[in-house]
């Protein structure tokens, strides 16, 4: 077995099975106080709590998508979905942005981005036509050429579908 499908427990001081269950914690930031599941490990020959560090970063992956949450960012997970629309790895999406090559990664990871940031990635979610902005500014720069046709193509069929969702808005009649 794996050493990551086992946990460590400093009782036996050694990597051992573990049982997990499921418990509501408290986390204070900077006055912000967030109620996140968080799993917790059990050794199944002592019943100390033991370290596995898949979980480990699980949880703390938890903590700060509930923080991001709280405040009205968004999370992890949304940024990587974000991402995904796009079709880029992390590393590729943060220099079309104009990103440090690593940032996207550190968002994705927990990281918390500025409101700024934020509003930017909000922006190129709901309007793909603001990520062909950048992407026609720096992508071929920064891309190899298959992977900006790649992206540009995906960005078109996202902006075609945007229009096919949202005719134009019917020009207001009065009624009188
Ligand atoms: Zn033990």
């Amino acid at each position: 077995m794996s050493k990551s499908l086992k946990g460590f427990c400093p009782e036996c001081g050694d990597y051992v099975d573990f049982t997990s269950k499921e418990i509501v914690r408290t986390f204070d930031s900077k006055g912000i106080s967030v109620d996140v599941l968080q799993k917790e490990c059990f050794c199944c020959v002592c019943g100390a709590p033991v370290f596995n560090e898949e979980i480990d970063r699980e949880n703390e992956l938890a903590i700060f998508d509930a923080y991001k949450e709280k405040v009205g960012l968004l999370t992890s997970k949304q940024i990587k979905d974000i991402r995904g629309k796009f079709g880029l790895s992390a590393y590729s999406f943060a220099l079309v942005l104009g990103m440090g090559g690593k940032t996207i990664t550190r968002y994705e990871n927990g990281s918390i981005q500025s409101r700024m940031v934020d509003f930017f990635l909000k922006s190129i979610s709901k309007d793909p036509e603001i990520f062909k902005v950048c992407l026609l500014e720096s992508g071929s720069k920064v891309l190899k050429e298959k992977e900006y046709q790649k992206c540009l193509a995906k960005v078109d069929r996202l902006i075609s579908e945007k229009t096919k969702r949202q005719p134009f808005a019917k020009p207001l009649v009065a009624k009188n």
